[in-house]
């Protein structure tokens, strides 16, 4: 499995010189499995540029399966310029949480309503269905995906990618209060995954004037990797008013307290290679438990 971190910017795009290292685009990763199969986890401003790519590699033709964690605009609003979608050669399955008040279709549709975009969904060419989906595990293809829902403002689904042996765990977007007990669900989330990656927006001190805004701080999301025994931690959806010095300064705090974190820059490439286990699933992920995995280069700070 090899995951390629496309958006990494909570919130608002910040298209801005300092913070240019870790990346200015909102939240869009890209997975490809050992099977060859191409899952997209959100579809912030980070698409635009994973589009670009796939069309180069794909030319007129392609499939790949769209994880949206929920509807909120940092995680969606690369879908309008996913150029992939104006081509009749592509074939899109989006995922997305069962509402009781909206179905997929029409949350996709009313994202590029004439009052808010030029062109209209059903104008798209590529074949586009979707899925809406509960608490629950399905396969695609050698690939098995769990989901939970997690803590945050209108909900938000967490993801856990099982690939022959290695998992990818993804907490983008919840809240979990420091002084309140780890949510059960979000420490089975990451449990024993080999790259666990958790929403570490905050300060502990800026999260005391956003209580209740559905985002954590990267003191807890080391607490919870450390908990949950994961092989490394990745620090997502960086607050839009933290710039490259201060990413810096609190990845090093991170790593205080966990030492295996990483903090996600545009670019960055984590490689899990299988392990030789294979498809024994919870056997091989606890035999992987604490294994290094190679990481793409950390940014270096100024000179
Ligand atoms: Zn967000
Ligand atoms: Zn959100």
């Amino acid at each position: 499995m090899n995951i390629t971190w496309w958006g990494t910017r909570g919130g608002i795009p910040t298209p801005e010189p300092d913070v240019m290292r870790y990346g200015g685009d909102t939240t869009c990763v890209e997975v490809r499995t050992s099977d060859d199969q191409i899952l997209i986890l959100d579809a912030g401003t980070g698409l635009r540029q994973l589009g670009q790519k796939l069309l180069r590699e794909g030319g007129a033709g392609g499939e790949a399966h769209i994880l949206l964690t929920h509807f909120h605009w940092d995680h969606i609003q690369g879908i309008p310029f996913f150029a992939p979608l104006y081509h009749p050669g592509w074939r899109f399955t989006v995922y997305g949480a069962f509402r009781g008040d909206q179905r997929l279709q029409a949350i996709l549709q009313g994202q590029m309503g004439s009052v808010y975009f030029p062109v209209s969904f059903e104008q798209v060419q590529a074949r586009v269905q979707t899925r809406e989906l509960v608490e629950e595990t399905f396969r695609l293809g050698e690939t098995r995906v769990s989901t939970v829902a997690l803590r945050h403002p209108q909900g938000s689904l967490g993801y856990r990618i099982a690939d022959r042996g290695r998992v990818f765990a993804f907490a983008t977007d919840v809240e979990q209060p420091p002084e309140e007990p780890d949510d059960p669900k979000l420490v089975r989330l990451a449990r024993g995954a080999d790259v666990f990656a958790m929403d570490a927006q905050y300060s502990p001190e800026g999260y005391r004037h956003h209580l209740g805004w559905g985002h954590s701080t990267w003191e807890v999301a080391a607490r919870i990797a450390r908990r949950a025994r994961v092989g490394r931690l990745v620090l997502i959806h960086h607050d839009p008013y933290h710039d490259d010095a201060r990413l810096d300064a609190i990845l090093g705090e991170a790593r205080g307290v966990f030492p295996r974190t990483d903090s996600a820059y545009r670019g960055m490439v984590l490689d899990l290679a299988p392990t030789r286990a294979g498809r024994k699933g919870r056997a091989a992920l606890a035999a992987s438990r604490g294994r290094s995995v190679a990481v793409g280069r950390q940014p270096r700070g100024r000179a």
